[in-house]
């Protein structure tokens, strides 16, 4: 059998080296830590594996390192997107945003998405099909290792729903987690669903306070929202608050809403008060952004001042408004454009 060995979680390898070799976790620790931190596919030289020659020789052949191949690299001021060509030829867009001290990478859980978001180039490609773990996490390993690229945050918001690809999704949050290999924090990975209630209902089932989830709203009436998110069609407003409300959070956690403003379609004081309506009492940080323009979709961003007394009429409601001013437009990189340069 070969090992996919970045989709594979360290308690799978240590099973494996159990089973099939006798060896454990001391041998597990030492591979994920030269390919995982070192983004070393020469593992079998690491001295610990030196010193079992023996086994090292029963190990040629056995791993399967492949995170796709970095085809395509945009550059936009700081920003950097990068396409990935996987096995079968098909394309994928990742998305490294810098922050203050380091990076964040917006990952793709699916090639295209079926959600059908009509501000969003991915819902517009259609569905392909979703991604393996390896797949998802190969791109924080290209970021990391092939980009060299400090990467502390992961954002599942490129291309695909990640509920729609939960299992997957799931491993490949649990391998980037691991402490001995990728290891980044829970509460530094989020997951953003466009409200599929079954995956929100699944999650909460897992009891992972840390993970943070993320909820496109982008309508704050069913009307509105059913308009351009047809998701909110089978899962309305109400059974979407109702996930919401039962979903264990962390003591001071909250969840992040985004809400792309469209002109003359969800961004009139009507539709402010209908979201500070939706929102309470949840806890929500709520990040504010201008429609970014996408082929097909004949909308417009909002009118600053526009912004302006949205934002304002929810932060005197109480709500905990981001703007943000989108970065990424000049190479596709912005929200709801991936899937552009494929
Ligand atoms: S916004 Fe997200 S869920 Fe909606 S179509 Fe685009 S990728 Fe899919």
């Amino acid at each position: 059998m070969t090992l996919d060995i970045l989709g594979t979680p360290l308690d799978r390898l240590i099973r494996f080296f159990e089973k099939d070799f006798g060896k454990g976790r001391f041998h597990a620790e030492v591979l994920f830590r030269e390919i995982f931190k070192r983004g070393n596919p020469g593992f079998l030289q690491a001295p610990e594996f030196l010193g079992s020659p023996k086994f090292s020789a029963e190990l040629e052949g056995r791993f399967r390192l492949d995170p796709g191949e970095v085809v395509h690299i945009f550059q936009e001021e700081n920003l950097t997107k990068f396409i990935t060509r996987l096995s079968d030829g098909l394309e994928i867009e990742s998305v490294i945003i810098p922050m203050t001290r380091y990076h964040t990478l917006c990952v793709s859980s699916q090639v295209g998405c079926r959600m059908g978001c009509r501000f969003c180039e991915t819902g517009r490609m259609g569905f392909k099909r979703s991604l393996s773990v390896s797949e998802i996490t190969g791109q924080l390993y290209n970021a990391r290792h092939t980009l060299q690229k400090e990467i502390k945050n992961i954002v599942f918001m490129g291309m695909g729903e990640p509920f729609d690809n939960y299992e997957a999704v799931m491993d490949a949050v649990q391998v980037m987690n691991e402490q001995k290999g990728f290891d980044v924090a829970l509460r530094h990975i989020t997951l953003s669903t466009a409200g599929l209630v079954p995956g929100i209902r699944r999650l909460a089932g897992l009891n992972l306070p840390n993970l943070r989830l993320a909820v496109s709203i982008n309508g704050a009436d069913d009307a509105t929202r059913s308009k351009i998110m047809p998701v909110n069609r089978t899962y309305p407003l109400n059974t979407l608050k109702a996930a919401l409300m039962k979903f264990p959070l962390s003591n001071r956690g909250t969840f992040l809403f985004e809400y792309i403003l469209i002109r003359g379609l969800n961004d009139s004081p009507d539709h402010a008060r209908n979201l500070a309506d939706f929102i309470h009492p949840l806890p929500v940080r709520l990040n504010l952004i201008p429609f970014n323009p996408v082929s097909g979709f004949k909308a417009e961003p909002p009118r600053d001042s526009d912004m302006h007394e949205f934002a304002q009429l929810l932060t005197d409601k109480g709500v905990f408004v981001i703007k943000r001013w989108s970065k990424g437009r000049s190479v596709s990189a912005g929200c709801g454009q991936l899937g552009r340069n494929l």
